[in-house]
């Protein structure tokens, strides 16, 4: 009998009822759930300026915490959900909750610049995307100029309605980040077609930046060429993954102003950015009123 069963145990399913398989319809099943049972959730990663500290946005990037499998990374649950066609739905409630969180900062005295919601390339179809998004900004009475959506180059590159449905995101009034920039191969030509206001150089080229000859030089030449780029096209730009205070000053004497990494800040849970920025912004505040009263 035990012989039968094999090694594994998977003697007796077929193929596509191998343990991977298997895997991943229970990922499935227990996905389509969670939005009901309250596993999913936000954390909130500061954006900051990289010579003043300032918190000028946050990212929001969404969490599930499951009982059966513990926390699970977007990166293994977000394609799962976008095969199964259960990206709306996730991307709907992430892109609601954002958006009241926002607000819902704005009520506690933190009022963050920029919400940042990643949208994937389901979600970037005809005939929803722009309504979907008025329709969230008006119910969490958040400004249209207050969300950013970042999509990679490969949703604008593999969605034929791109420049139709960025423009209608930009006549509603919201703004477009491309995420991580650099690792796709979009093209410039229409890049710049594009109402885009942020270029987010990808995490690989910041990774390797150090002040000794240890980094890796064609890394640290492309995020250079990024920074021009969005120099010569007027854009934003913003580095992730900026983990150490070589990397950001390599970013400011190369002239990218903004960055987003563990260095400033691993995204968290609400309460803790708030208690985080709130005092943030009230020692700022502080320090300006003291100024003011020396002079
Ligand atoms: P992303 O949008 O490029 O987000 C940045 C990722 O880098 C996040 O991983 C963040 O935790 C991580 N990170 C930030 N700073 C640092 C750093 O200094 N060092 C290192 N090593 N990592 C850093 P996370 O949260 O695991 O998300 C991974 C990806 O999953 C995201 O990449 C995004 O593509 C996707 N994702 C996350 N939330 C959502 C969502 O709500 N909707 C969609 N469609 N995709 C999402
Ligand atoms: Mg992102
Ligand atoms: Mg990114
Ligand atoms: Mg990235």
């Amino acid at each position: 009998q035990a012989k039968a069963r094999g090694r594994n145990g998977y003697q007796f399913y077929s193929p596509s009822m191998s343990g991977e398989g298997l895997e991943r319809l229970r990922l499935e099943a227990l996905l389509r759930r969670a939005i009901e049972k309250n596993e999913i959730f936000l954390h909130y990663q500061p954006q900051v300026e990289i010579g003043t500290g300032r918190l000028v946005g946050v990212e929001a990037l969404v969490r599930w915490h499951n009982p059966e499998l513990g926390l699970v990374a977007p990166s293994r649950f977000i394609p799962v959900a976008e095969d199964m066609g259960f990206i709306k739905p996730l991307g709907q409630w992430v892109l609601a909750e954002a958006c009241r969180q926002a607000a819902s900062w704005d009520r506690a005295g933190l009022v963050v610049p920029k919400m940042a919601v990643n949208l994937s390339v389901r979600q970037f179809e005809r005939g929803s995307i722009a309504e979907q998004v008025s329709t969230v900004l008006r119910d969490a009475g958040l400004g249209p100029g207050r969300l950013q959506l970042e999509v990679t180059e490969s949703v604008i590159m593999n969605s034929g309605d791109a420049l139709q449905l960025v423009n209608d995101l930009d006549a509603i009034g919201v703004g477009l980040a491309i995420d991580d920039f650099g690792t796709g191969y979009s093209s410039l030509a229409y890049l710049q077609q594009l109402p885009v206001q942020t270029l987010k150089i990808d995490r690989s080229f910041i990774k390797d930046i150090s002040l000794d000859a240890g980094g890796d030089r064609n890394h640290e030449a492309i995020a250079v060429a990024i920074i021009q780029l969005g120099k010569s096209l007027n854009l934003s730009v913003i580095a992730e993954g900026v983990e150490n205070e070589e990397q950001a000053a390599f970013l400011l004497r190369h002239g990218c102003r903004q960055a987003q990494g563990y260095l400033y800040g691993r995204p968290v849970a609400p309460d803790e950015l708030l208690t985080r920025w709130r005092r943030d912004a009230d020692e700022a505040g502080g320090t300006e009123r003291g100024r003011a009263s020396d002079s």
